[in-house]
């Protein structure tokens, strides 16, 4: 199966008002249970794999040669973008472009300004001679993002414009109050900032902490600017919740497959409920 970039998905979608999800992986049956879910759904979808998971789940090769095997297997025809999330250095950015990945995000929130800016374009220009796209981020998703627990720091309007027209990045993931894992309390998203930013700036932007957003909120996002929404703990919730029923259900099994085939079956519904949500369905 060959993947798709951002740019073949996500400006079709500002354009028509919908969102393209984003799904991580944890294992091979996340891969089969998005892949799945889409192509049912008619729907474009991001597959990623977050840099901390990427020795966990074997490598970037294989990450990479896993999806787009199944894909085959699976005889998947939507488009499907194979992308790296919250890459920590460029290195590793380049490590993923060189394993097959479509599209990769590096993650230089954390630096100042300037050395996000500096290092964001050094990806972006390695990345676009190789046919790949390049997600930024400004500002602190809120919660424990890639083993970093931090608070909610939102995204600087002129800092913001700068990092996407000096790096020439092709998606931006502007910190508005979002949290990755679950929220406490209600989401408190800063709509008018979004809408300043997504104004300013001719990519589409990205919600990251998307899971636990209340539906209003979310479709009020997308409706401002984000063309992609990043979902992993809610995929997670599902996945842990079937199999704790099924080990409590078949206490004696010893066949790994009778307990762990329901949290598929789980993974593969919370994508199909987020991508009615997002508005994506039938738009591959
Ligand atoms: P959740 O933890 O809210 O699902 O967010 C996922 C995410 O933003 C991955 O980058």
């Amino acid at each position: 199966m060959k993947f798709v970039t951002l740019n073949d998905v996500l400006p079709k979608a500002r354009a028509e008002g919908y969102a393209v999800g984003h799904f991580n992986l944890n294992g091979i049956p996340w891969v089969k249970a998005i892949l799945s879910a889409a192509e049912e759904a008619k729907s474009p979808v991001i597959i990623a794999s977050s840099d901390r998971m990427v020795d966990f789940l074997g490598g970037f090769k294989t990450i990479a040669d896993l999806v787009s095997n199944i894909g085959d297997e699976l005889e998947i025809t939507v488009p499907v973008v194979m992308h790296l999330d919250h890459g920590q250095t460029i290195s590793r950015c380049f490590a993923a472009i060189d394993a097959g990945y479509s599209s990769v995000m590096y993650d230089g929130s954390h630096d100042p300004i300037d050395k996000n800016i500096a290092d964001t374009k050094r990806v972006v220009e390695h990345a676009h001679k190789n046919g790949v796209t390049v997600e930024a981020e400004i500002g602190t998703v809120g919660g424990n993002e890639d083993g970093l627990v931090s608070g909610i720091n939102y995204a600087d309007f002129n800092e913001s414009v700068r990092l996407v027209e000096e790096s020439g990045v092709d998606a931006l993931a502007a910190a508005l109050g979002s949290v990755h894992g679950k929220y406490v309390g209600e989401p408190k998203l800063g709509f008018k900032e979004m809408e300043a930013i997504a104004a300013a700036i001719e990519v589409p932007l990205v919600l990251h902490g998307a899971s636990g957003i209340p539906l209003d909120q979310l479709k009020k996002a997308i409706s401002k600017g984000h063309a992609k929404v990043n979902i992993n703990t809610e995929m997670n919730m599902a996945w842990i919740e079937a199999v704790r029923q099924s080990m409590a259900q078949f206490p004696d099994s010893h066949e790994p497959r009778q307990l762990i085939e329901p949290g598929e079956q789980a993974i593969s519904q919370v994508v199909k409920n987020k991508m009615e949500e997002f508005g994506s369905i039938g738009k591959a």
